[in-house]
C-alpha cells in the first residue's frame, strides 16, 4: 500500500518544510520547559469547546448523528476565529475508534486512542494540512489528488485541510475540482479561508459551507477570564475587556495579546488595564469624550486644553482624530439603535458618557462632524505640522456646535428674514430673489433662501420690461420672446413707453410687433423708442451680470459668511432660483436654456 509518506516507515510528521508554518509556532524551542503560548495551549479539542460558534457545532453534531457528513467542508470567517481548529476536531471526530480502538466517527472524539493522539499532535500520516499561502500551484494540488488515491494508512479517512484555499491557482482549482467532483469514498476535503469572494463558485457549491462569526467581545472577555484563571493569573476586568476588544472577534489574536500582557512586567502573575492600556497603545480613551465634550459645547479653549494634554502624555494627534471619528460613529450608532446603550458589546465609557452625549447631540450635528473629521483627518495626514493642524482641526470643528442646522436655517430664514438690499442700480431680472447653496467637499452643505419668492402676480399692465419679456413667453410667442431677451437693451422703461437699443440681429419689425402684443395685451397704445444708447444690455446680457453680481452679494450676505466661516472650504456653488420669475413653462422657449441650474436636491433633506 502506498501513501504520500509510505517510503519512510514509521512516516515521519508532516513538517513545516511541506505544508507550511503552523500558524502559532511555539517561541524558544531551546529553553525548558518550553513555554506554550496560550493560543496553542488552549486550542479546542473538542466541539464543545469552540467559542462563540454555536450554530456551527451545532450543525456539525448533526451530521455526525446521522452519519451524513460532507465530502467538502468550506469554512470561511477572519482570522483566528477556529476555522482550522474546527477542521482538525472534526479530523479526529471522523477518525476515532475510541479507548477500545472499536468506536466509529463520532462527534465526541476520545482524545486517548492512536488516531486521535496523532492528529493532537499533528503527525498523523492521514491527516494532511496545507497552506495554500505558500502552496499556490498546480503542482502543490497534484501531490494531493495523487494521495486521495491511495487508501488511509491508519485511519478511517483520508483528510486534507487546505487553510487559506482562495490563494490556489486557478490552474490548481481545476485540478481540485475534479477530485472535488467524485471524491474517492475514503477522502474528505476541509477548505478554510479568510476570502470567501476569491473561492470559485464551482468549488463552493462541492461543499458545506459554514461562516464561521467574530466572537463577541463578551465571550471573548469570559473566555479570557478562564484562561487566565487556569494560568493562575489575576487580571482586573478592564484588561480582560481591553484585550477582548482588541482581539476584534478573534480567539487566537486574543490570547496572544494575553501572552504578550503576562509577559509584560516582572510580577507576570498580575495584569491591570493601566498596563494592558500602554501595551495596547490605547491613549487614555476618556481623552476621546473630552474632546467631544467640548466640540459640543463649542468651547475652543477647551479643545485645544485636551489635545495638549494628550499630546503630553504621548497621544499622537492623528490618532487621537481618529478615535474621534470612532466616537462620532458609535454615537450615531446609539442614537440610531437605542437598545445599542444597554448592550454589553458596548465598553463602559461608551455606554454611560456615550449615551450621554449621544442623548444631547443630533444626528445632522455628528453627520457634519463626520464630514469635516474625514476632511481633517486628510489634511493632517498631509501637514508637515501634524500638531498644529490637528489644532486647526479643533478649532473648525468647535464651529460645528454654533452653526444652525440647515434645517434650521431654513426655518428660520423663512420665518423670520427680511429681503436683503437689492442692488437697486442694476436692473434686477430676479426680483424673486435667490437661493443660495453652499458646498464643502464636494459635499451639500447648507440651502437657504435669503427671500422668499412672491408668487408671479397678475399682471393687467406690465409694470418692468422683464414683465413685458415675460408677457411675449405667456402669449407663446417665441420668437419675439428670444429676441426681447437677446436683442433688445433697455434704455428707458416709462410706461406706456419703452426706449430700446436693439442690436443688428434684430429683426426689423420687432418694435412693431411688440407695440402691438402690448396693445392687444393692456389694450392702451406703446411707444416703442429706438435709441443709439449702446450701453443698455439685453436681458439675457444683464442676466448673466446679475449672476456675477448675485454671488458676490450672496458672499457677502451676513448669513453665508456665518455658513462660509463654519465650514471652512465651503464655497457658493451656485444660485438658484425657486421659481423664475417669467414663469416659464413647459415649452422649450429659446434663451430658457441660460437660465442658472436649479438643483432642486439640498443637504436639508438629507439630513432633517
Ligand atoms: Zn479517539
Amino acid at each position: 500500500m502506498a501513501g504520500l509518506f509510505d517510503d519512510d516507515p514509521p512516516p515521519p510528521p508532516p513538517g513545516p518544510s511541506l505544508f507550511g508554518d503552523d500558524p502559532a509556532p511555539e517561541p524558544n524551542p531551546e529553553s525548558a520547559p518550553a513555554y506554550r503560548v496560550l493560543a496553542r495551549k488552549y486550542r479546542p479539542t473538542h466541539f464543545d469547546d469552540l467559542i462563540g460558534q454555536d450554530g456551527l457545532v451545532r450543525t456539525l453534531r448533526n451530521a455526525f448523528a446521522m452519519n451524513r457528513i460532507a465530502h467538502g467542508f468550506m469554512f470561511t470567517g477572519v482570522r483566528g476565529v477556529g476555522k482550522t481548529t474546527t477542521a482538525r476536531i472534526i479530523a479526529r471526530a471522523l477518525n476515532c475508534i475510541g479507548p477500545d480502538g472499536t468506536g466509529n466517527a463520532t462527534a465526541d472524539p476520545c482524545g486517548v486512542c492512536a488516531n486521535c493522539r496523532s492528529i493532537l499532535e499533528d503527525r498523523h500520516p492521514d491527516v494532511i494540512e496545507m497552506d495554500a499561502a505558500s502552496n499556490t500551484g498546480v503542482d502543490d494540488v497534484r501531490a494531493i489528488i495523487d494521495a486521495t488515491q491511495f487508501k488511509p494508512m491508519m485511519a478511517r479517512t483520508k483528510v486534507f485541510i487546505i487553510d487559506e484555499v482562495h490563494m490556489l491557482s486557478r490552474n490548481a482549482f481545476n485540478a481540485l475540482l475534479k477530485t472535488l467532483e467524485e471524491p474517492p469514498p475514503h477522502v474528505k476535503f476541509i477548505f478554510a479561508t479568510t476570502e470567501i469572494r476569491k473561492v470559485p463558485i464551482t468549488i463552493l457549491s462541492r461543499c458545506q459551507r459554514f461562516d464561521l462569526k467574530r466572537v463577541p467581545i463578551e465571550t471573548l472577555a469570559a473566555h479570557f477570564a478562564r484562561v487566565a484563571a487556569a494560568e493562575a493569573i489575576t487580571i482586573d476586568p478592564g484588561a480582560l475587556e481591553a484585550i477582548a476588544r482588541a482581539a476584534d472577534g478573534s480567539v487566537r489574536d486574543g490570547l496572544s495579546l494575553l501572552d504578550q500582557a503576562i509577559a509584560l512586567g516582572p510580577d507576570a502573575t498580575t495584569i491591570t488595564s493601566d498596563a494592558v492600556a500602554t501595551m495596547l497603545g490605547l491613549a487614555d480613551r476618556s481623552i476621546v469624550f473630552d474632546l467631544m465634550d467640548a466640540l459640543a459645547a463649542g468651547n475652543i479653549a477647551q479643545a485645544l486644553g485636551v489635545l495638549d494634554h494628550a499630546h503630553d502624555n504621548g497621544a499622537e494627534p492623528g490618532q487621537v482624530m481618529q478615535d474621534l471619528l470612532g466616537l462620532t460613529h458609535t454615537l450615531s450608532r446609539l442614537k440610531s439603535i437605542p437598545d445599542l446603550a444597554t448592550s454589553t458589546a458596548l465598553p463602559e465609557l461608551e455606554r454611560t458618557r456615550g449615551r450621554a452625549l449621544a442623548e444631547q447631540l443630533s444626528i445632522p450635528w455628528l453627520g457634519r462632524l463626520w464630514q469635516m473629521l474625514q476632511k481633517g483627518l486628510a489634511d493632517i495626514d498631509q501637514a508637515t505640522d501634524r500638531r498644529a493642524c490637528a489644532d486647526m482641526v479643533l478649532i473648525r470643528l468647535c464651529f460645528v456646535a454654533d452653526a444652525p442646522t440647515p434645517g434650521d436655517l431654513l426655518r428660520h430664514l423663512r420665518d423670520s428674514a427680511p429681503a436683503p438690499a437689492s442692488t437697486p442700480s442694476a436692473p434686477s431680472p430676479n426680483p424673486g430673489g435667490s437661493m443660495l447653496r453652499a458646498v464643502a467637499n464636494g459635499a451639500p452643505i447648507i440651502s437657504a433662501a435669503p427671500n422668499a419668492p412672491p408668487a408671479p402676480a397678475p399682471r393687467p399692465m406690465p409694470t418692468s420690461f422683464e414683465q413685458v419679456v415675460a408677457l411675449a413667453h405667456d402669449r407663446r410667442d417665441i420668437r419675439l420672446h428670444a429676441h426681447l431677451r437677446h436683442d433688445a437693451g433697455l434704455v428707458r422703461f416709462a410706461p406706456p413707453i419703452i426706449e430700446l437699443n436693439l442690436a443688428p440681429s434684430a429683426p426689423r419689425d420687432l418694435a412693431a410687433r411688440l407695440g402691438a402684443m402690448l396693445e392687444q395685451e393692456t389694450g392702451r397704445r406703446w411707444t416703442i423708442a429706438l435709441s443709439a444708447e449702446k450701453s443698455a444690455l439685453s436681458l439675457a446680457a444683464a442676466e448673466e451680470q446679475e449672476a456675477t453680481n448675485a454671488h458676490q452679494r450672496a458672499s457677502q450676505h451676513p448669513l453665508v459668511q456665518a455658513v462660509l466661516a463654519a465650514f471652512p472650504g465651503a464655497r457658493i456653488e451656485a444660485l438658484h432660483r425657486p421659481d423664475p420669475p417669467q414663469a416659464l413653462g413647459a415649452a422649450p422657449v429659446p434663451g430658457a436654456d441660460d437660465e442658472p441650474p436649479t438643483d432642486e436636491s439640498t443637504l436639508d433633506q438629507e439630513y432633517s
